[in-house]
């Protein structure tokens, strides 16, 4: 299968006050394969404080691996620039002076269209995002499930072919998860040509919307030194339980939920039962 990105033995480390160095990853490798024509969405899950915004701000070229570094598909393989990966950080920054509709036109013309082409996608998006009656508003006049899905579309009318999203379930009541997982599914099903990287904490949700889910953390979650890395993953497809509402309660399901909160990450809190 084709290769759409490939993390190539990165390490990341930050000084501390005191002379010493925090080192946060060690020797990251993960491949990225093309599953054409299907919704791709893949999910980095690891413990709070285990490096994934690190290794997400590493992924979308906004800093800089101490050593190795990342490689994504774009006609050919080159090292990735800021703009390849669009992000959705976590609490969704917005344009706070801008309407929500100017919050996607003028990504759009940034991405070369002129202000009549980047005013009849963004009604494009507002439409697919059900942000039609919010389209005057502005950022502060809206919900966090309406801030989210504007900061999506932005990404999205960039043409971006990778979008990251930092922990876009943290803070969320069962309800309103379930009503990200499934705007995150459909948007990955409308949108078949773009691959979608969760980062979360959170097991349940991870398992539920991923076709791979991809453990960064120490092996048996110790707290040895070293950082971390891709210590296992979890190929949904191959175990039936990629693409299909109801897998919470398929006992293979509760199996690898069990594996991940007992033997990879028993410190993990887990945000959902
Ligand atoms: P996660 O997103 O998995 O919760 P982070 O990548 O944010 O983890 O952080 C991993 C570790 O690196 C934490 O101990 C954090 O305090 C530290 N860290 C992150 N960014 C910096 C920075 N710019 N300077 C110093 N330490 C940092
Ligand atoms: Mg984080």
């Amino acid at each position: 299968m084709e290769e759409l990105l490939n993390i190539d033995n990165v390490s990341k480390s930050f000084p501390l006050n005191d002379g010493k160095t925090l080192q946060v990853l060690s020797d990251v490798n993960l491949r990225i394969l093309n599953i054409p024509e299907k919704p791709q969405i893949l999910s980095i899950l690891g413990p709070s404080g285990g490096g994934k915004t690190t290794l997400l701000r590493i992924l979308a070229g906004l800093d800089k691996p101490d050593s190795g570094r990342v490689i994504i598909k774009d006609g050919s393989m080159r090292e990735v620039k800021i703009g390849d990966i669009g992000v959705v950080f976590q609490r969704y920054p917005l344009f706070d002076d801008q309407t929500v509709l100017n919050n996607l036109v003028e990504p759009a013309k940034n991405g070369g269209l002129s202000a009549q082409e980047a005013k009849a996608k963004a009604l494009k998006y507002l439409e697919e995002f059900e942000l039609v009656r919010q389209a005057d508003s502005y950022p502060m006049q809206l919900s966090g499930g309406q801030r989210q899905r504007v900061a999506i579309a932005q990404q999205l009318i960039q043409e971006r072919r990778y979008v990251i999203l930092d922990e876009p379930f943290s803070g969320l009541d069962p309800n309103n998860i379930q009503k990200v997982i499934n705007l995150l599914t459909h948007t990955a099903e409308q949108h078949t040509d773009n691959t979608f990287i969760i980062v979360t904490h959170d097991v349940t949700s991870a398992m539920i919307i991923s076709d791979h889910v991809h453990l960064l953390g120490k092996p048996n979650d110790t707290e040895e030194k070293g950082g971390a890395y891709f210590v296992k993953e979890y190929d949904m497809i191959a175990e039936g339980l990629a693409y299909q509402p109801d897998i919470e309660d398929l006992p293979r399901f509760l199996e690898i939920k069990k594996e991940i909160k007992y033997v990879h990450f028993p410190r993990l809190v887990i945000a959902r039962n």
